[in-house]
């Protein structure tokens, strides 16, 4: 068994191995294909599959950099602002976005109508909250 495991650990030497991107990519593959179920034709059969092949791909694949571009691109065009959209308080704060530079504002909610100074470009406009 510790041969076993030695042979294992010596190939993964070198590997990328399992990182945040190829974890989603597995759930959401596998969210997919059993939510196929209720999808009529098997496209996003494929295209869960599709999601889990390329997960496995990374895993071992050699190229660290490549692979470590993918995660930061991950992270910052899909991970980082998929959590911040669903960490809004959104009880408490009303979100919006100020109409010249579109910018996220927020501002507490029930203070009836205000005036709102953009902390980006300067602009000045009023708001209902
Ligand atoms: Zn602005």
């Amino acid at each position: 068994m510790g041969n076993f495991r030695y042979k294992i650990a010596q190939f993964m030497t070198g590997r990328h191995g399992m990182d945040q991107l190829s974890r989603d990519l597995m759930a959401y593959g596998m969210i997919i294909v059993v939510a196929d179920i209720f999808i009529p034709g098997n496209v996003a059969t494929y295209i869960g599959y599709f999601l889990v092949f390329f997960a496995i791909y990374r895993i071992f694949s050699r190229n660290n950099t490549r692979m470590t571009a993918q995660l930061y691109w991950y992270k910052t065009y899909v991970d980082n602002p998929l959590r911040s959209f669903l960490n809004r308080d959104r009880k408490h704060y009303r979100y919006f976005k100020c109409p010249s530079c579109k910018q996220v504002q927020k501002a507490p909610r029930g203070r009836g109508r205000i005036r709102v100074t953009c902390h980006k470009c300067g602009n000045v406009f009023e708001k209902r909250v």
